[in-house]
């Protein structure tokens, strides 16, 4: 069985997130990639433009490139890990999406990014999520629930209160961002698989605070 989570982007678009099976490495030999950028990553909004210039691990947590044969990676245990791809230029971004990022709009800062620096229309825009922590598991405390309210004024409609306990739908809040970013809904594409759920597949930093990752992999073909 095929271990690498794909989704059919494009045909020159390679994608794969790892199951625990890969570590970076593994997963790079296996996919034939020779060369990667990768972002130091701190729960931020700070996106950044991965060119010719680019410095390996910037402080961040999307980047955006069109160079083609260099991978952008992203790390994850619970935090979504997120493609975007402007299929009209082909132009691909990876995006790292914790409670932070989330609530700072790190996706509508990408796509913001990609219209500023690459005039992109947001309706040529595909937005791809890997699994991450679901609502079933993503329990929050009143500190975090309080900060997603002044966020979202139908903040009940992301989140479940169980027990004196707050767990949020954080997927849906991002799909909704970039749907207010002009992202077509037809174009968003979710899947249901839970990390904390699936911890015997996927690494989840909530269930056993692992300090191994899950890597999100994306290039473009030259
Ligand atoms: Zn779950």
């Amino acid at each position: 069985m095929e271990k690498l989570i794909s989704y059919d982007i494009d045909k020159d678009i390679i994608n794969f997130f790892t199951t625990k099976e890969y570590d970076l490495s593994t997963a790079l030999k296996k996919l034939n990639i020779k060369n990667y950028f990768c972002l130091n990553q701190i729960h931020s909004n700070i996106v950044h433009i991965a060119d010719e210039n680019y410095q390996d691990k910037k402080d961040g947590d999307a980047f955006i490139t069109k160079i083609p044969n260099y991978a952008l990676v992203i790390r994850t245990a619970d935090c979504i890990p997120m493609v975007i791809y402007d299929k009209k230029q082909k132009i691909i971004g990876a995006i790292h999406s914790g409670w932070k990022g989330t609530l700072n709009s790190i996706i509508e800062k990408t796509i913001n990014s990609m219209i500023d620096n690459f005039s992109s229309n947001p309706k040529a825009l595909y937005l791809y999520l890997y699994p991450s922590i679901k609502k079933c598991h993503f329990e929050i405390g009143k500190d975090v629930y309080d900060q997603f309210a002044q966020k979202l004024a139908n903040i009940k409609e992301y989140a479940i209160k169980k027990n004196e306990k707050y767990y949020l739908d954080l997927p849906q809040i991002v799909i909704d961002d970039a749907i207010k970013t002009g992202v077509l809904k037809e174009h968003i594409f979710n899947n249901n698989v839970c990390t904390y759920c699936h911890n015997d597949i996927f690494y989840s930093y909530r269930y056993n605070h692992t300090d191994k990752r899950n890597y999100l992999i994306v290039m473009i073909k030259g």
